[in-house]
């Protein structure tokens, strides 16, 4: 399998860039993801042109006037590193990345919640990384998230889905047949659709069925928007377990006594947070082969990243 190109801030896979010459490595990003991953790295600060070891910096100002100060100097950064950032995007557009990662908390590379410090009473949670801002502006439907937020399984889970959903919609992308691949695309992704949103399943089918009408180019870009829009929203354990039950409604009739309440109790088991989700998609893959359902065996709800991540362990 071709690997996922993914942008992460540098530090994050060990290297020494930090002001002080340290790094912030994370080891599930490097180790455990990184099979699965080409990384990109950046690191604004250095890239810009500051070196190692440089002066710390951080947010300052009020909302709509926030600028980028070295701490202890009260140096001016912020022209210097949006310049560069919009230089940077222009490198980073044929790299096709399916997302970034970024450091948390970073004045230069955090997504939300990095601290800003006013005249008030202490800083405040309310800005953006500098880069940080600039590539999402930029890039407003790649999925991005910091390595804090990741240590959340549930987001955890929802970012790698979203990155290996939009790798193979690329891939699509570059096949013939656009319009019938869609096709093709839009019924093995059905049931993990409807996991996060079932308003945007029913949009995404009618935008298929009226695609010979509307022409490739403005259906695809629709889609690309939809999905990314409908993966976003989280999914919760009610969503799941509707998208379970109406699973096990493929296979009602062929089931035993004993089967069907097998799945019936492990299907409520998961509903009440008692199991993970990996233990009724074991059961439904299991019926979904024994029964012979192809639709499914296809479906990507069952298998939506590698079974080695272990990501369904612990939602
Ligand atoms: S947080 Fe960003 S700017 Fe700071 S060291 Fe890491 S990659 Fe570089």
């Amino acid at each position: 399998m071709e690997k996922i190109k993914l942008g992460v801030s540098a530090c994050l896979l060990g290297e020494p860039v930090r002001y002080d010459g340290g790094h912030k490595l994370d080891r599930f990003l490097r180790d455990t993801l990184g099979q699965y991953v080409d990384y990109v790295p950046v690191c604004p600060e250095v890239e810009c042109g500051l070196g190692v070891p440089r002066e710390s910096m951080h947010l300052e100002g009020e909302p709509g006037a926030i600028r980028l100060v070295t701490i202890r100097t009260k140096r001016d950064m912020t022209d210097l590193m949006l310049a560069w950032s919009r230089q940077k995007i222009k490198e980073l557009e044929p790299e096709n990345l399916v997302g970034f990662i970024f450091k948390s908390g970073s004045p230069s590379s955090g997504m939300e919640r990095v601290r800003v410090y006013g005249a008030g009473n202490g800083p405040r949670k309310i800005g953006t990384g500098l880069f940080a801002g600039v590539f999402m502006k930029h890039f407003p439907r790649l999925p991005v998230e910091d390595e804090g937020r990741l240590h959340d399984p549930v987001l955890r889970e929802n970012f790698i889905e979203r990155i290996f959903v939009l790798k193979r919609w690329r891939e699509m992308l570059q096949q013939g047949e656009k319009l019938n691949r869609l096709v093709h695309f839009h019924s093995r992704h059905k049931l993990l659709i409807m996991a996060h949103s079932v308003k945007h399943l029913k949009l995404m089918g009618k935008l298929v069925a009226a695609a010979k009408e509307m022409g490739s180019s403005s259906v695809l870009a629709e889609y690309e928007k939809l999905l990314m829009e409908a993966l976003k929203l989280k999914a919760t354990v009610k969503k799941n377990t509707n998208v379970l039950q109406h699973m096990a409604g493929y296979f009602k009739k062929q089931l035993s006594g004993d089967e069907k309440k097998e799945l019936v109790d492990v299907i409520a088991h998961y509903h009440n947070e008692d199991l993970p989700l990996i233990v009724p998609i074991t059961l439904i893959v299991h019926y979904a082969r024994k029964y012979d359902r192809e639709y499914l065996e296809e479906q990507y709800y069952l298998s939506p990243h590698p079974l080695e991540l272990r990501l369904r362990n612990h939602v």
